[in-house]
């Protein structure tokens, strides 16, 4: 039996946005069952401080679909960063080209939108990039490839975008299936249920 990804939203309690559209409507399955996915799920044991730490680390992973190396290296590069490390691990994150795609709404989700990079039907600045991981700058342009605007799940922007929104730092042209990034997010406008002192805190024991 092949079992949902919502199992992990359930687990944490939370939404994580793993299925795409369906997230954002009323069928998503953490707004009809808020306890943990198994028998067991309803009666859990409150959780250690480090086990706290050690989950919030691996809800990160699970909204951004990163692995464990890929996560230390952004960690590392956010202790590097001038500012607070939590708030420039949240940005560097946000700042992923597949995460942007999806932002933007040229993607239903963040695995489609992976997908749809890999597969170069994106530029960042009149370039084919097809590393989900690279980090867009301030005024990094991305359009759609010309050759590819007629896929279906890329010109699901006038439906699924509206539907999320489209984050304030992030402009975007509908009509010319391209987007700007005009600023990198604050702390405020990062909506993810992410509480990243914790993870800040794992890794500094
Ligand atoms: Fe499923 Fe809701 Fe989680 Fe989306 S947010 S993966 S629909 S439980």
């Amino acid at each position: 039996m092949r079992l949902s990804v919502c199992r992990h939203c359930r687990r944490e309690g939370i939404k994580l946005f793993l299925k795409g559209d369906r997230c954002f409507t009323d069928k998503c399955a953490i707004s009809r069952r808020t306890y943990a996915p198994g028998q067991h799920g309803q009666r859990r044991k409150k959780p250690s401080e480090y086990g706290l730490q050690l989950r919030e680390k691996q809800k990160v992973k699970r909204i951004y679909g990163l692995r464990e190396r890929q996560f230390r290296k952004i960690f590392g590069e956010a202790e590097r960063s001038k500012g607070i490390t939590g708030e420039m691990l949240l940005v560097l994150l946000e700042r992923r080209l597949d995460n942007i795609v999806w932002r933007m709404g040229f993607a239903r989700s963040l695995k489609e939108a992976r997908k749809w990079v890999k597969h170069g039907h994106f530029l960042v600045n009149g370039k084919v990039v097809t590393l989900p991981s690279y980090t867009v700058q301030k005024e990094d342009k991305i359009a759609v490839h010309e050759k590819t605007r007629t896929i279906n799940g890329i010109i699901e922007t006038e439906e699924g975008a509206p539907r999320r929104g489209i984050p304030a730092w992030l402009k975007l042209e509908k009509e010319k299936m391209e987007g700007l990034v005009a600023d990198f997010p604050g702390r405020e406008q990062l909506t993810m249920p992410i509480e990243e002192q914790l993870i800040v805190e794992l890794y500094s024991k």
